[in-house]
């Protein structure tokens, strides 16, 4: 279906791009735009595309391409816009290092181990998926527990089930899509069950794919246990209190033979941690400039392994810029420094990118911590003095505040840090 060219590996590149999905793919053509030769983007899997693939849903695009387009569809206009833009792509390759100088080594099927000489290096490696251990579900430890993303790839990939009748636990978004997609199948959903007061995916995925399909979302309900000798039999769910603690004397049974746990993604930062790149306890992506620029000079770094995203549209955005930069970089060009801090205060999780600068325009990207309707946006000096404020008719954590910043909303501004606040009108 997604075809790659075959090619020869050079010793020698411009650029390499850890990551061959939407992020990975998008910097690699932008890289070359900016006129970088030689831009290689390695990959682990079989095909590039990344979790696109698997995403068969529409939904993608609306931004980026004025269409909507379902994710192998958009996986595959990128995929030929980079290599008709000249980059080659190194499929069946994980890239396990980026040396002090930008050495990149990396193991292939094709190649074995190799060291490639590189100038600049683009990370671009995705997200992976919280499990059962990552959140201490007690109980037995039967077949039939998967995480949504591995239940998608079954169903979509492979052709194959995970089960008859499933509770689904988390109401992010992979969880809703594969909520209506199991129900599709002639699979019972028995019902969602989401920890937190408010769902945790976009609005358009509950409406979607839980309220047209009658599947029912428990809010502020968890699982307290897994029963089964070999496969699951039941799982047990509670309502939980204003501290999200279970109220075990309330809770019933919901037969099932699969539990899907659908509780988060959490950015790939191996090599992240092992290039010992500054993170952001909260995203657990590397802190990034402007430029989007880690903190280690020439490595660029963009996509859900930087902060999970919920529109691919944005990745596309956020590659383009870490692309640029880097191709830049690797004809010599440093990226100008940034001379202002982003500091997440009142309501706000993140802000990404981690610092700007007063002369260019940003878009910043942050996520909220609670929902609030009828809001504003505010950045103020840390001493309080409002420099910017744009109204919100709303917000909730799952989805993504965009906030574009022109050089002309800062002009009066001459501190070197921005309090970020969203606070109630
Ligand atoms: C189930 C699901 C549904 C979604 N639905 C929508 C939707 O409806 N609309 C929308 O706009 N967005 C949607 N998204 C979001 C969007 O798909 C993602 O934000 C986007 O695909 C992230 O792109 P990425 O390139 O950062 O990561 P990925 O697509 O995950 O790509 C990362 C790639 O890096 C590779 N890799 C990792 N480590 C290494 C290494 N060391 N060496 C080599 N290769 C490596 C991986 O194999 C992978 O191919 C959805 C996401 C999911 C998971």
């Amino acid at each position: 279906m997604i075809d790659a060219r075959p090619h020869v590996l050079h010793d020698h590149y411009d650029v390499v791009v850890a990551g061959g999905g939407p992020a990975g793919l998008g910097a690699a053509l932008a890289a070359r735009e900016a006129g970088a030769e030689r831009v290689l983007v390695v990959d682990r899997e079989t095909e590039a595309g990344g979790i696109l693939l698997q995403c068969i849903h529409a939904g993608f695009g609306l931004h980026h391409f004025g269409e909507e387009l379902t994710g192998p569809e958009y996986a595959q206009r990128v995929l030929e816009a980079a290599l008709d833009g000249g980059v080659d792509v190194l499929t069946d390759a994980y890239l396990l290092d980026v040396g002090a100088d930008r050495a990149v080594k990396l193991l292939s099927g094709e190649h074995g181990v190799a060291t490639l000489d590189t100038r600049a290096a683009v990370l671009a490696m995705g997200a992976r998926e919280r499990t059962r251990s990552a959140i201490r579900i007690p109980g037995e430890r039967p077949a039939g527990v998967f995480t949504a993303g591995l239940a998608q790839r079954l169903v979509n990939l492979h052709g194959v089930l995970p089960g008859r009748r499933v509770a689904i636990l988390g109401s992010g978004d992979i969880g809703l899509i594969m909520a209506r997609r199991l129900t599709l199948e002639g699979v019972e959903v028995a019902g969602v069950f989401e920890l937190l007061p408010h769902a945790n995916g976009l609005t358009r995925n509950v409406v979607q794919c839980l309220h047209d399909f009658d599947i029912p979302l428990h809010l502020s309900t968890t699982v307290i246990g897994i029963d089964g000798r070999d496969r699951v039999e039941r799982v047990t769910v509670a309502p939980v209190d204003d501290h999200r603690r279970p109220l075990p004397d309330r809770a019933w049974d919901v037969a099932c033979d699969t539990l899907l746990v659908s509780v988060g993604l959490i950015p790939e930062n191996e090599l992240s941690r092992q290039l010992r790149l500054r993170l952001d306890p909260v995203t657990q992506g590397p802190v990034v400039t402007s430029a989007m620029e880690t903190s280690r000079d020439g490595v660029f770094a963009c996509g859900n392994v930087v902060h999970i995203h919920d529109l691919v549209d944005f990745v596309s955005a956020e590659a383009t810029l870490a692309g640029h930069h880097a191709g830049l970089f690797a004809a010599g060009r440093h990226p100008r420094a940034d001379n202002v801090r982003l500091q997440p205060a009142t309501n706000v999780a993140y802000c990404v990118p981690h610092t700007i600068s007063t002369e260019r325009e940003h878009t910043v990207y942050l996520r909220v911590r609670n929902p609030l309707e009828r809001c504003v946006l505010r950045l103020s000096t840390p001493d309080g003095v409002v420099v910017h404020e744009r109204k919100l008719r709303y917000v909730v954590p799952p989805e993504m505040v965009n906030l574009r910043l022109r050089p002309a909303v800062l002009a009066d501004f001459h501190g070197d840090a921005l309090q970020v606040e969203v606070l109630a009108r």
